[in-house]
């Protein structure tokens, strides 16, 4: 006899509970809802008999999960400003902290200029920036193809008018060309990570690490940026607080002007604007 919806979920649930991961009903559902291609809902109303080689994958999505793998790799899914970007092994999972980013991002955009999302993995920041503004001109700019190609079939999916570059950082980029650049770079100093989650060692490093300090990509982007930006310009970095002080320092080293640091949700000191001298 196949097994019901819920007994799956409560086998499943203790398994991951066993495993110290957090949410483990929820994640329980999200994963058998996924692989079922139903909405968690549904698994209580109909309590539907699960076929055999659904139940295997989900078995096996549970023993990832275990493992410590994010669940947006299992569901190939994650929410972002109230959308769903596809996501895998390869690119950076979208974090709700981004989204303080775009919200600075759309508050001082006013006409339609030329922003750039440096870094853009999956594409979330570019993808809602074109969505949120469609006057705005919008350019994605990666390094590696796997988020790229992530990133192009993003915006498909969500019908967004983007251009993508593969290139590091803002090499590509013309002088005096930009209006504003936002950047989520890897701010992460690997000297911390044994206080990172597991899930963490999952991502891609590219995405993370950010060197001793954590800011030497985005002095890497500083030392680009006042090149590319029009007169005037702008540049966003999300940081984490301890890097407040630093960055100060060297935007004001590199030519820009300190405007203000936004807080996240957590109340965290979590995205910068600076602007060209
Ligand atoms: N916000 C991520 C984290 O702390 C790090 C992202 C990054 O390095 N840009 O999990």
């Amino acid at each position: 006899m196949t097994p019901s919806a819920q007994t799956l979920l409560r086998w499943g649930a203790r398994r991951l509970e066993a495993s110290a991961v957090p949410n483990s009903f929820w994640t329980a559902e999200q994963l058998l809802a996924g692989r079922l291609g139903c909405q968690t809902v549904e698994l209580h109303v109909e309590s539907p008999s699960v076929p055999e080689e659904v139940r295997a994958l989900f078995e096996t999505d549970v023993a990832s999960r275990s493992g410590g793998m994010p669940l947006q790799y299992l569901t190939q899914t994650a929410g972002f400003y109230g959308r769903d970007f596809a996501v895998g092994p390869g690119v950076f999972i979208p974090r709700p902290e981004t989204e303080v980013l775009v919200e600075t991002a759309l508050e001082i955009l006013t006409h339609s200029p030329l922003v750039v999302d440096v870094g853009t993995g999956s594409g979330a920041i570019a993808i809602t920036l074109a969505l949120e503004r469609p006057g705005l001109q919008v350019l994605g700019v990666d390094q590696f193809s796997i988020p790229l190609r992530f990133a192009r079939a993003n915006a498909r999916r969500h019908g967004a008018r983007v251009q993508w570059v593969q290139a590091d950082l803002g090499s590509a980029l013309a002088a005096r060309s930009v209006d504003l650049l936002a950047a989520n770079l890897p701010y992460l100093d690997p000297a911390q990570s044994d206080s990172w989650g597991r899930e963490l060692f999952w991502e891609p490093w590219a995405a993370l690490n950010g060197g001793s300090g954590g800011l030497h990509e985005a002095l890497r982007l500083l030392r680009q940026a006042s090149a590319v930006l029009k007169p005037d310009g702008g540049l966003l970095l999300e940081i984490v607080p301890d890097q407040v002080e630093p960055l100060k320092a060297l935007a004001r080293a590199n030519g820009f002007r300190w405007d203000r640091v936004v807080r996240d949700l957590a109340g965290l000191d979590r995205v910068v604007l600076l602007w060209k001298n």
